[in-house]
């Protein structure tokens, strides 16, 4: 087997723009050369016409499950995900048992994840034990490189405390995201508040409950000058209000997830825990508003929200199941297939976005891409066509999530971040 790869005939897109190139990846797997008509000599060389190039994935938002609940995920099957799905760069969330609250946990996590097929970041909580009354040690986590703070799973409920918590992300140079939540409209609430809720006789939670931290937040980061970045926005009414906030001058980012662009509240009629995410799938109004969010650059990055369950647990009856869905591995088929924005848009989207950072620290950037582009991870057919992946050797992930209805499976080649 010849010991460097030549991509051959593809179209290279990433930050600096869409070109026609080949990409060589050396013996040790990193990126070596991009160019017109490299020399295929003593190379492995993979057809890539008709194929996109791209620099890796990158998932900001990804529960792994590890420590506390490896029965449901651990960081190598994450990964693993991950990289079927065209990742290259995860960020796991810190809703552990136990929460990934201090130095200590960190370290376990990044120590799991340093054999993992794809880069394995983790983010810190805000507050011990998430539990929202006291600030977790921020500084020493930010030490170990953590770069994103949130207590996802459940938002930070005082706002005083969140007050602090952004001062502080701002003197350490990281960011504060906020999985936007309201305790007292959410609690009990199993699906949207709505049309759907009622029929079902299933308890709700409105829009509201998210829209509410979502204002008082952008409040908050004005007040304190703090970058603030919003986890899987899911209403029409929080894309407006980050969109007003930011053209007003609030340093603000926004995440979506997969399935809060391709589904709705109707999906509960099912009773299908399958369907049961946090915050819930909302209206059709809203996946517009999410789509049109995500078109005109309100919303900044796709997420998967990755949120695996044991099957045991996602069997139980609507009400009593935990919310999460899978998507690593479909979230990049979904997003080529069901959203109408330009390739180039939808790969920043999915890749090269970063929740901002002052650049007088080193940044989850810097640390993500090493190397500056051009970077080459993935290879896929353009839009349409998954189903003929473009080399034999590819890996082809289809997994029986929501998501897969679609007919989507990923077909991806993945070459370690690592090599960047
Ligand atoms: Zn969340």
């Amino acid at each position: 087997m010849a010991d460097t790869v030549l991509i051959r005939g593809a179209t290279v897109v990433d930050q600096s723009g869409s070109r026609r190139a080949d990409v060589r990846v050396g013996a040790d797997g990193t990126i070596v050369e991009v160019g017109a008509d490299l020399d295929p000599t003593g190379a492995e060389v993979v057809d890539a016409s008709g194929a996109v190039v791209a620099p890796g994935l990158v998932d900001v938002h990804v529960h792994l499950r590890q420590p506390g609940k490896e029965e449901a995920e651990t960081v190598e099957t994450g990964a693993r995900c991950a990289a079927l799905g065209g990742y290259t760069a995860i960020v796991a969330m810190p809703n552990t048992t136990p929460a990934i609250d201090c130095a200590a946990v960190v370290r376990e996590v990044l120590e799991l994840g340093r054999t993992a097929p794809c880069d394995v970041h983790t983010s810190g909580a805000v507050t011990v034990g998430r539990g929202g009354e006291q600030l977790a040690p921020m500084a020493e986590m930010a030490a170990l490189g953590v770069r994103l703070f949130t207590d996802d799973g459940a938002g930070v409920q005082d706002a005083g405390l969140m007050r602090r918590a952004m001062q502080y992300a701002s003197d350490l140079g990281v960011t504060l995201a906020q999985h936007c939540e309201v305790d007292e409209l959410a609690a009990g609430g199993h699906m949207h508040e709505g049309e759907w809720s009622s029929r079902l006789g299933i308890p709700g939670q409105p829009a509201e409950a998210e829209e509410l931290m979502v204002a008082r937040d952008l409040m908050l980061a004005r007040m304190t000058g703090a970058r603030v970045h919003f986890q899987h926005l899911s209403t029409a009414g929080s894309v407006e209000l980050v969109r007003a906030a930011r053209a007003s001058g609030v340093q603000v980012t926004a995440e979506a997830t997969t399935h809060h662009f391709t589904l709705t509240h109707a999906e509960c009629a099912s009773y299908s825990p399958l369907f049961k995410v946090a915050p819930p799938l909302r209206t059709d109004a809203d996946v517009a508003a999410v789509r049109a969010g995500l078109a005109d650059g309100s919303i900044n990055a796709i997420a998967t929200d990755h949120a695996p369950h044991t099957q045991e647990d996602k069997e139980r009856p609507f009400e009593q199941a935990p919310p999460g869905m899978l998507g690593l591995e479909t979230a990049l088929a979904l997003a080529l297939t069901e959203l109408d924005m330009p390739l180039e848009q939808l790969l920043a989207a999915t890749s090269w976005f970063r929740p901002p950072s002052p650049a007088s620290v080193t940044s989850m950037a810097a640390r993500l891409h090493p190397v500056s582009p051009p970077t080459c991870a993935c290879s896929t057919p353009p839009r349409r066509g998954w189903s003929t992946p473009p080399t034999p050797q590819v890996a082809v992930a289809i997994r029986p999530t929501p998501g897969a209805r679609f007919g989507a499976g990923c077909a991806t080649r993945c070459w370690p971040a690592s090599s960047w």
